[in-house]
């Protein structure tokens, strides 16, 4: 039934639906996208993720606080019971893995199965049952245990056996390299290079704590019961002091890269022993997409959901109806935020709409239009703002950077409207990447890997005004429309003699020609079909048929 599967997509997270909680941010947004691409394209490959039934989790602001709830879900009505299939060795217990099957459906109607691991099984541990409920839990090294391990044995016993790549989509999943050493020495001889074949790698943020590092200790006491996966040599592999995973994915992978040309540079410098490659990030248009674009591009560029470079052709569309399409999305999104925003304010159909929505993190920079709050509210009636995004339990420096930005806010009622829409998640992210006019991205330099959600923007016209960090210097040099912020430029300045003379005005020709450049300079480059065609073409090394 799977032996034409040649590659195996691994990752932490998949968003592919906002039904399906499995995904926090970027990096899941970003996997899901991938293997929907990969259908349309008929690529033989199959997803394989952990189940967690109570999501990342589900936001609430109460006070101008985060509250942090389980989201459940319905797995049971979206996939299929494969049953338990496989066991993994962990702290010295045999934990079983039951596997669910998701399919994802291409425009042409070619299916690709997404394999959900899952421990939430009766005969289970307690410990063990908690594995897949929530994303990123406090045993990490057991998650990722039965995410590699269990995921190349549960592949094993489903009889996909023709795979001739594994892609670890961030190091989350690179024990899997641990499980095919090991399968590779029994069956054909102890040999790095053979699993290094067999392997690529992708990372996605220069962030320290987006790579795992575990002690050997804590190592050896996981891995008692399967002492036979550690090679001799693991610490030439993975990093002396620490067991590193992005470390021990970069040495057992033939083939390594960054997700944009600056994230190579930085990653490059992080890890000077490798040689890293980049393939800059997409996005799959068909599901960012408003449905009146949708609409506007059914209408002109036929068959544009099987070839994306058709977007290049977006300049003979009259700007009359790129403009109409644009306002009905944007009173989509007004009424949307409106009616969930919590901090008093109001939005207006006819005022320059500024959207910032993204993962509250220090470098990501929200409170940047905050610096001078005298100057933003003398811009007050021309221009309002929309701010979404949850910040990790976790971090108290991302939740303290919320809380002022919705404190500004709600005391800015009266003089800037500025909303914030809580349970930042797919469905909200639609509304805001098509409804907004300008998508504000301010990360500090250097930690952008590539930021996705502009590049949603810009498929729905959507003009980018972003620091120069990540896709968006690629995204400028392509002369996809929006406008730079640089290092020594102030941001609302910018805003006062740019972007708000030209929205004012009464001609609309320059603004649109602006969305027109983002549509088919950027969107027609940075999207999933572009993307995949380079991974078969530098990683995976394989022709579709
Ligand atoms: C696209 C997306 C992201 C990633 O956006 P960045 O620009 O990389 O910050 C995160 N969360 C959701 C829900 C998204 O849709």
């Amino acid at each position: 039934m799977y032996e034409n599967i040649s590659v195996a997509y691994f990752s932490a997270e998949i968003g592919l639906d906002s039904k399906i909680k499995t995904y926090s941010g970027g990096l899941g947004i970003l996997a899901g996208d991938t293997l929907k691409a990969m259908a349309d394209l008929e690529v033989p490959v199959c997803g394989i993720t952990l189940l967690y039934k109570k999501g990342f989790f589900k936001q609430e602001i109460i006070d101008t606080y985060q509250i942090e709830e389980a989201d459940l879900w319905d797995f049971q009505s979206l996939m299929s019971d494969l049953g338990v299939l496989c066991k993994v060795n962990i702290l010295g217990e045999d934990i079983a893995i039951k596997v669910w099957r998701y399919e994802v459906k291409g425009e042409t109607g070619f299916r690709i199965p997404v394999f959900f691991l899952d421990t939430d099984l009766k005969e289970n541990p307690l410990w063990a049952q908690d594995l897949t409920q929530r994303l990123y839990n406090d045993n990490r090294i057991a998650q990722e245990m039965i995410l590699g391990i269990g995921g190349v044995r549960a592949l094993a016993s489903l009889g996909v056996t023709k795979i001739r790549k594994y892609h670890m989509n961030e190091g989350h999943s690179a024990f899997l390299t641990l499980e095919l050493y090991k399968h590779f020495g029994e069956t054909i001889g102890w040999d790095d290079g053979l699993v290094k074949e067999a392997c690529i790698f992708t990372t996605h943020t220069p962030i320290p704590a987006g790579h795992d590092k575990f002690s050997y200790s804590d190592i050896e006491e996981h891995f008692k019961g399967e002492k036979k996966l550690l090679p001799w040599h693991l610490k030439s592999l993975a990093g002396q002091d620490k067991l590193n995973m992005t470390r021990l994915a970069l040495s057992l992978s033939s083939y390594h890269n960054a997700v944009s040309r600056k994230h190579k540079e930085v990653s490059s410098t992080m890890f000077p022993d490798f040689d890293i490659d980049y393939i800059t990030n997409g996005i799959h248009i068909a599901s960012w997409l408003c449905p009146h674009m949708t609409e506007l591009f059914d209408r002109y560029l036929k068959g544009w959901k099987t070839k994306y470079s058709l977007l290049e052709e977006v300049f003979k569309i009259p700007n009359s109806d790129v403009y109409k399409a644009h306002l009905a999305a944007k009173a989509d999104m007004i009424s949307m935020v409106n009616e969930r925003n919590v901090t008093g304010a109001k939005l207006r159909n006819d005022v320059l709409t500024i959207g910032f929505a993204r993962r509250f993190i220090a470098y990501k920079d929200a409170e940047l239009i905050f610096r001078n709050v005298e100057h933003l509210k003398s811009l007050g009636k021309k221009v309002q703002f929309v701010f979404a995004g949850k910040s990790h339990m976790r971090d108290g420096i991302g939740k303290e950077i919320m809380r002022r930005v919705i404190t500004h806010a709600v005391e800015l009622s009266k003089d800037v409207s500025i909303c914030f829409v809580p349970d930042y998640d797919i469905e909200v992210a639609q509304k805001l990447v098509s409804g907004v006019d300008v998508w504000l991205n301010t990360p500090i330099p250097n930690n952008e890997a590539s930021g996705t959600s502009g590049m949603k923007a810009a498929a729905n016209g959507v003009l980018h005004f972003s620091r120069l960090d990540g896709w968006a210097i690629e995204g400028f040099e392509r002369n996809s429309g929006g406008l730079p912020l640089m290092e020594y430029q102030d941001l609302l300045s910018l805003l006062e003699y740019k972007l708000i003379p030209m929205f004012s005005s009464k001609n609309k020709s320059a603004w649109v020609e602006e969305m027109k450049l983002a549509i088919g300079n950027g969107a027609s480059y940075f999207n999933t079909h572009r993307m995949v065609r380079e991974y078969l073409e530098k990683g995976y090394k394989i022709n579709l048929p």
